[in-house]
């Protein structure tokens, strides 16, 4: 249900109601890559992608998953020594493997003294029926949330920005999951090349049909050494930079159409400065949704 003193159902309320105690996600670079650049299903990757995040020099995939996650414990643990964890399998395609290395990894994470679920962030068209039935297998024990790029439900979109799946594919595996009783998120973004304000609407319209637990909005971000930051410096493509404001309508357009069932946790993401061509707006995402509150609030 909705806690009524927010102006939507926020992750908070969706941790609540499945955790005991105040969850902190900490999130795990596996060393996975993705079958959209290594020929799987695609190459060259989406193309708002950033390829030097693909090189090894970057995040602490160096680390083991044990490794990992007892540091990101030790940082929370100084401020908040009672709280407990989710391991986020965040980088890349979390289930691009085999089943056996796959298992290995997340059970490595359960091990880890304090971590109480998995989150496995994936592509929609990397799942199948085998490796559900063993993340079904750990959820009886622990709790593990599936959470899929879906980035538009506009297959015009999808092709433009060589995401290589479709909408249907999203909405399928999204279905396939629930059969196996795993709660799923899903991610996307807003403002993608072509995308006008009626075909996010229609993604959020779709999102309501498929109705996932939890859902991710964050604001394109031209990213240094994309194909998209080529494609634009060429005039190959347009997108919609949003401001503030009119970034703020969007989100707030967002939360009254969305069914209140499902939990937004986001609407930002911000990418590291030295990466970011636009839009430079110097918000954190925590004054972006306090931004938001305050307008929902005020036009209730
Ligand atoms: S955005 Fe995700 S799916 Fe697309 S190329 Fe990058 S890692 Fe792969």
């Amino acid at each position: 249900m909705c806690n009524t003193s927010k102006p939507y159902r926020d992750y908070a309320d969706y941790l609540a109601e499945r955790f005991q105690t105040k969850m902190q996600k900490l999130t795990v670079n596996a060393g996975f890559t993705c079958p959209n650049r290594d020929g799987t299903v695609g190459t060259g990757g989406c193309t708002y992608c950033n390829n030097q995040s693909f090189s090894p020099s970057l995040g602490d995939a160096t680390l083991s998953v044990t490794e990992q996650l007892n540091r990101g414990k030790e940082f929370f643990a100084r401020k908040y020594p009672t709280m407990r964890y989710i391991a986020y399998f965040q980088s890349y395609t979390n289930t691009h493997g085999s089943i056996t290395h796959l298992l290995n990894l997340y059970n490595e994470a359960l091990a880890v003294e304090d971590i109480d679920g998995l989150i496995i962030g994936t592509r929609p068209d990397c799942i199948n029926k085998e490796l559900l039935k063993s993340l079904a297998e750990i959820n009886q024990r622990k709790r593990v949330i599936i959470e899929y790029g879906a980035e538009s439900a506009n297959d015009a979109t999808l092709r433009l920005i060589n995401r290589c799946h479709s909408w249907q594919c999203t909405v399928d595996s999204v279905a396939m999951t629930r059969e196996f009783g795993l709660d799923v998120g899903l991610h996307f973004i807003l403002g993608l090349p072509g995308e006008t304000a009626e075909m996010m609407m229609h993604t959020v319209d779709q999102i309501n049909v498929v109705k996932p637990d939890t859902v991710k909005f964050h604001q394109l971000q031209i990213i240094r050494g994309t194909r998209l930051a080529e494609q634009i410096s060429r005039n190959e493509v347009t997108v919609k930079l949003f401001t503030i404001d009119e970034y703020l309508d969007l989100c707030a357009e967002i939360v009254r159409r969305i069914d209140p069932s499902i939990a937004i946790e986001r609407f930002t993401s911000s990418s590291p400065d030295t990466l970011l061509i636009s839009p430079r707006w110097g918000l954190k995402n925590y004054e972006f949704t306090n931004l938001l509150r305050n307008k929902l609030t005020l036009h209730k």
